[in-house]
Order: C-alpha cells, then sequence, then structure tokens
C-alpha cells in the first residue's frame, strides 16, 4: 500500500490527507502546529476566471475546469460530518462580516446561507450581552449602508457571565448547556416580528448544525451566523471535522515536530525517501512513498526568507523566484497587495515543484495550497479555491 506522508495541517493538507485515505492509501500527516483555519471565516472563496489566470497561477497548474469536481468532493466529505455547503461556484454570495462591511463568497455553510441578503426580510442583528468580539451595532451599520434594512440588539445569555466572553467558550455553551427552549424564552420576547436572525458564528464546535436548527424551531425565525473576530468557530469547525475524518479514516496525524529537510540519499530516479523531523527526543526520519507539501506561506511557516534575499520553502529548501532587493518585496499599505503575496513555489500539471527550467526536483514530492506562488489569494479571494484544487490535483497525481 502506498504510504503518503502529508506535511501541514491547514486546509490543503487535511483535504489531501482525507482524499488520500478515501482512495485507500496509507496516510500520515505531520505539522509542527495548527493551521489557518481558525482565521479562516469558514467559507469557499474560490476567485478568479480562467480568462485572466496569469501562467504561473496554480489554477492553472492544477488545471481550472477540475475545480468543480475538487469543490464536489470537499462537500461530500463535510456532509459526511454533517456539514452541508450551499451555494454555486460560479455565483458569488454578499454577506455581512463582523467588521462592518460585506464579503462576496461562493459556497458557505447552510447555517451562513440566510445572511445572502433578501431584501424583503425583516432582518435583526443580535449580539450578546458580555460577547465583545462582535459588534451588532457596526455589523448593522454595514448592512444599512448596503440598502438593507436591518435592526442592532443585544440579547442576553443564560447565567451571569463572570468573565469576558470568548467565541469558543460561547460555542461549547451553545453545544453543551444551554437548550433551545431556555434560549426562546429569553430572546423570544425581543425578537417581536423579526423574520431574519443574524447572530456570531459561536452555535456549537461540533454539532453546530443540529444546534442552528433546533434554534431556528424553537425561535420560529430563519437565523445566519456571521463569522466574528478571530479564532472563527466555522473556521475551527472544519478544522475539527477534517482532522476527526481523517483520524476515521485511519490517518496517523503527528502534531508538534517541524520538518527541517529530507531523508538523506535519492533512491534511482530522483525520488525522495522521506522527510527528517526535529521531535523532542531529536531528530526523526519517517519514510514514505510519496510526499504533498502542504505547509502555507509565510506566515505559517511553509516558505521562509534569510538576510540576503534568498527565498525557500522552508523543508525541502527548494528555491523560490523573488526580487533581490528586499525593498521590491512590499507594497504601498499595510492591508494592501504586497509583490511578496506571489511567493511560492512553481509546479506543473502534476503539482510538482520544479526549477525556472521547469525541471522536477523529485519525482514523488507534491505541493499543494499556500506553499505556492502566482498567486494574490487574497485580492482575488480564491484561498480556498487553491487549497481545495490543488489538494485534489496533488492526491490524484500520487493515487491516479
Ligand atoms: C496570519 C493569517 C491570516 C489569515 N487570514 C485569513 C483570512 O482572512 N481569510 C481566510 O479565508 N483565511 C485566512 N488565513 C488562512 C489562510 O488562507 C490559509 O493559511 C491558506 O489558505 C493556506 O492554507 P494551507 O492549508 O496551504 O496552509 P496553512 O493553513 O498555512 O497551514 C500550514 C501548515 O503547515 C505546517 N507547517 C509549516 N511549515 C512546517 C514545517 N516545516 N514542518 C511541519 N509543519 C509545517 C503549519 O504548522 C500548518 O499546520 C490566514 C492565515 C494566516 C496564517
Amino acid at each position: 500500500m502506498t504510504h503518503l506522508l502529508v506535511v501541514g495541517q491547514g486546509l490543503a493538507g487535511l483535504f489531501a490527507a482525507n482524499l488520500a485515505l478515501r482512495k485507500g492509501l496509507r496516510v500520515t500527516l505531520i505539522s509542527q502546529g495548527r493551521g489557518g483555519l481558525s482565521l479562516s471565516p469558514g467559507c469557499l472563496d474560490l476567485g478568479r476566471t480562467a480568462a485572466s489566470l496569469p501562467s504561473q497561477h496554480p489554477y492553472r497548474s492544477a488545471g481550472l475546469q477540475n475545480l468543480p469536481a475538487a469543490v464536489d468532493a470537499f462537500r461530500e466529505l463535510l456532509l459526511l460530518e454533517g456539514i452541508e455547503f450551499l451555494g454555486n461556484p460560479d455565483v458569488s454570495m454578499t454577506l455581512p462580516t463582523a467588521a462592518g462591511r460585506l464579503r462576496h463568497t461562493h459556497l458557505v455553510p447552510r447555517s451562513m446561507a440566510l445572511g445572502h441578503f433578501d431584501a424583503e426580510a425583516r432582518m435583526v442583528i443580535a449580539g450578546f450581552d458580555g460577547f465583545r468580539d462582535f459588534d451588532a451595532g457596526l455589523v448593522g451599520d454595514g448592512i444599512r449602508r448596503a440598502g438593507w434594512p436591518a435592526q442592532s440588539i443585544s440579547l442576553p445569555l443564560p447565567g451571569e457571565a463572570r468573565r469576558d466572553l470568548y467565541s469558543t467558550d460561547l460555542a461549547r455553551r451553545f453545544e453543551r448547556a444551554w437548550t433551545p427552549e431556555q434560549l426562546s424564552s429569553l430572546w423570544g420576547p425581543r425578537l417581536g416580528k423579526t423574520a431574519l436572525l443574524g447572530l456570531p458564528a459561536v452555535l456549537g464546535l461540533d454539532h453546530a448544525p443540529e444546534t442552528h436548527l433546533a434554534l431556528e424551531r424553537s425561535l420560529g425565525v430563519g437565523i445566519f451566523e456571521i463569522p466574528t473576530l478571530p479564532p472563527s468557530v466555522p473556521g475551527l469547525r472544519l478544522e475539527r471535522a477534517l482532522r476527526r475524518r481523517s483520524l476515521q479514516g485511519g490517518g496517523r496525524l503527528i502534531e508538534g515536530p517541524t520538518v527541517v529537510g529530507r531523508v538523506d540519499g535519492r533512491s534511482g530516479g530522483g525520488r525522495v525517501l522521506g522527510v527528517v523531523a526535529a521531535t523532542s527526543a531529536g531528530p526523526r526520519a519517517f519514510q514514505a512513498d510519496a510526499v504533498i507539501l502542504a505547509t502555507g506561506g509565510f506566515l505559517n511557516g511553509g516558505l521562509r526568507a534569510d538576510r540576503a534575499g534568498r527565498v525557500a520553502d522552508s523543508v525541502f529548501d527548494l528555491p523560490v523566484e523573488a526580487a533581490s532587493d528586499r525593498g521590491e518585496w512590499l507594497g504601498d499599505g499595510c492591508l494592501g497587495y504586497h509583490p511578496y503575496d506571489l511567493f511560492g513555489l512553481r509546479v506543473n500539471e502534476h503539482m510538482q515543484p520544479i526549477d525556472r527550467q521547469g525541471r522536477v526536483f523529485f519525482d514523488n514530492l507534491f505541493a499543494c495550497g499556500g506553499v505556492l506562488g502566482g498567486a494574490d489569494r487574497r485580492g482575488e479571494k480564491s484561498r480556498q479555491g487553491i487549497d481545495l484544487l490543488t489538494a485534489y490535483a496533488a492526491v490524484h497525481s500520487v493515487a491516479p
């Protein structure tokens, strides 16, 4: 049985591990820490059209025509965990954000879908007393600025809050402590004839779909969740669901060690023998038939730059193209586009990292997700599309 080693447990690595397990591979997933899912609103941004793709764009390497299949595979996987994604890869939805702006995305979990605006509905945005990571007034202002009516209120929660409440505290209490009946007797009188209620996205970590549905039934209103400031509970739900699935599917998860290089030596055809990880007991080799790098970009440790301006991936030290003058890496303004957003590994159509001349570094090494270059993910709003499609393509190359 092929033994696949996946490095990194962000969306790309977890999805790749699950796909590979479903194809019957033996899978070990190693990561030095958590991926970026807790920072993501838990929706699928698919961005970009084929006509405008630059030549090195990961959508182009992986084949944009395969995006619907990758998204379907993801939806199927999450449905097994009770999380249903709604929407259409070709049509964007407009949803409110906790920052008081509207955002465009493509697929959302069912618990967020009613937030896609319906001008007819009488909408109330509610925060919770004692929960500071969600300002219903700010969210409501954003909706009203866009021309839709919305009222902002704060709802009480059962019991006394002895300290500030965090989104993960609330998610656990919605799931384990509070009943829908208890909440509807507390909130019902405040909601009057409300048809649509927007709440911070904290309605549970592992059983949110059930909690959401039970609360809608008990209150008799449509409810949609709005992601809060990080940590984002909807992102954590995906992370937990994908981890659970991979463990149930027989995958091995090793969390903590930093992968620092490859096992020395090449077998006959330029293949990687495995990776070396720095564990608390010293360096340890993990042999594998194939390796998928899903180590993310600079912020999660997948790419690194030295003082001399050399950029490389953090595991295999594969070179990444970058201007020699570091001053050219940054754009204007902190939140705008920066040329370093495009930095990352270059891959061929099999998701194998290649050099400038298009030569493959190792036959059995593949890469996916944020470690790949060529895309301004933030600007294009293509983050999850790239993670899913490239993970899908990489696994397809390992096990066609
Ligand atoms: C600061 C920050 C802000 C973000 N903001 C948003 C946002 O606003 N919206 C949104 O949708 N998403 C956001 N994200 C998530 C981001 O979009 C994803 O990180 C991105 O989609 C790439 O996903 P990935 O799976 O390729 O890698 P990541 O999610 O970055 O995960 C990389 C994984 O690789 C592991 N790793 C890296 N190097 C090594 C190594 N040498 N050895 C072992 N393990 C290693 C890491 O520990 C991690 O598990 C943010 C992420 C970060 C870090």
